[in-house]
């Protein structure tokens, strides 16, 4: 940084497993290798150790590291900016654990963990609530009484916030048009959409945790909350069943028995009913924020897919856009089929709605947030 040059990139996938996976690329290096990491600590060893590797390596040694920016889901009403990290913020990190159980707590190892190996260097939380915290108030609150939002802070806080950033900033640069009407689909494991005038989101799906909005992977997204009152009450679920289910075991799993969109296609192409219907619900949930959207806005210039459904299923994207003629969704359905690097535009000639195709990079917004902070410090 400032230069934005990626120098390595890389991942540690399914720790606590045999067969963890590390993934790490350089121009010079592309390593893949399957094997036992048992600890979120000694897949940050595996790394610090490639980084300053004789020859694998990008640094001489591991203190030329000289900042880390970390993704935090969970930034409550706390954080609303890239936060430099002090023992303090440590233990308002761990104050919201109970807002974000799936993440949080690992989002703070994270931290301890990189203290510990990088103990030179500065750490920067960047958190994915932080983009929302511009929301209305009538987009922010729920219709329950005013003082759980007043005393237990019980609201609206959005999520995905650094993807979406990253991918309306894009599209507004990419569009030429600072004063715009955008919504971001950012469909990956999770899912959600952000409603974004002239760069401030104004409304967003997920809510006071990543439970609420669109069909996810494994989560239900909307469901009526009576549903979780009849199961304990009426049929004898544990409510900690419930929530398990609600989170684990439902969206996309619970109506195919797959989590992984890509599987979902392929039984429907192969003829299986419920996953073809499961593919229709998807987008029609998708369908409606985005008609909900555009009437909250009072208008639409552009909607763009993002993530790793957003950027590679032409086909959920297809199913989105079909019979959107009357909000001015005009979908170029040769071109929706063609993948392309970079930001591409799947719309015809005529749509009066952009219809976008931008990839996500929540590690290089966090890498811009957290050198930003740290060079103002500096200054
Ligand atoms: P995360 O939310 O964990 O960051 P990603 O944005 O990487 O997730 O998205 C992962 C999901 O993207 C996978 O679970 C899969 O459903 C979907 N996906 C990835 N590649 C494809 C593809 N070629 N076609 C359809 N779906 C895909």
């Amino acid at each position: 940084m400032p230069s934005e040059e990626v120098l390595c990139k890389g991942l540690v996938e399914r720790i606590g497993s045999k067969e963890a996976f590390l993934q790490y690329k350089t121009d010079k290096v592309n390593l893949e290798e399957t094997l036992e990491i048992k600890t979120h600590k000694k897949g940050l060893q595996l790394i610090s150790a490639l980084l300053v590797d004789s020859e694998k390596g990008i640094v001489g040694e591991s203190n030329e590291i000289q900042i880390i920016g970390h993704r935090v889901v969970h930034g409550g009403t706390t954080f609303s900016a890239p936060t430099l990290v002090t023992p303090f913020v440590k233990d308002r990190i761990k104050e919201l654990f109970a807002l974000a159980p799936l993440h949080n707590p690992h989002n703070w190892e994270g931290l301890d963990l990189a203290e510990e190996i990088f103990p030179q260097a500065k750490q920067v939380a960047v958190f994915d609530t932080a983009f929302h915290q511009t929301l209305p108030l009538k987009a922010k609150k729920y219709a329950i009484p005013n003082h759980l939002f007043e005393e237990h802070k019980i609201q609206v806080y959005g999520f995905h916030g650094i993807s979406h950033q990253y991918v309306s900033k894009k599209s507004i640069d990419h569009l030429k048009k600072p004063k715009s009407k955008i919504i971001c689909i950012h469909l990956g494991n999770g899912c959600s959409m952000t409603a974004v005038v002239d760069g401030v989101s104004v409304d967003h799906s997920l809510g006071f945790t990543p439970a609420n909005g669109l069909i996810m992977g494994s989560r239900s997204g909307d469901i009526d909350h009576s549903i979780i009152f009849y199961l304990v009450e009426t049929l004898g679920y544990e409510l900690k069943e419930v929530n398990r289910m609600l989170l684990k075991d439902s969206g996309m799993m619970g109506l195919t028995g797959f989590n992984d969109l890509r599987d979902v296609q392929a039984a429907a192409e192969n003829g299986d009913l419920a996953s073809d219907l499961a593919l229709e619900m998807n987008a029609y949930r998708i369908k409606k924020y985005i008609g909900a959207y555009a009437a909250a806005m009072n208008g639409l210039d552009a909607i763009v897919f993002t993530a790793g459904i957003g950027e590679n299923s032409s086909e959920l994207r297809k199913r989105v856009c079909n019979g959107m003629d009357y909000l001015g969704i005009r979908m170029d359905e040769q071109e929706n089929e063609i993948r392309k690097e970079g930001i591409h535009e799947i719309h015809t000639p005529d749509s009066p709605v952009k219809i976008l195709v931008v990839p996500t990079n929540e590690e290089l917004e966090i890498a811009k947030q957290s050198f930003q902070l740290v060079s103002l410090i500096g200054q």
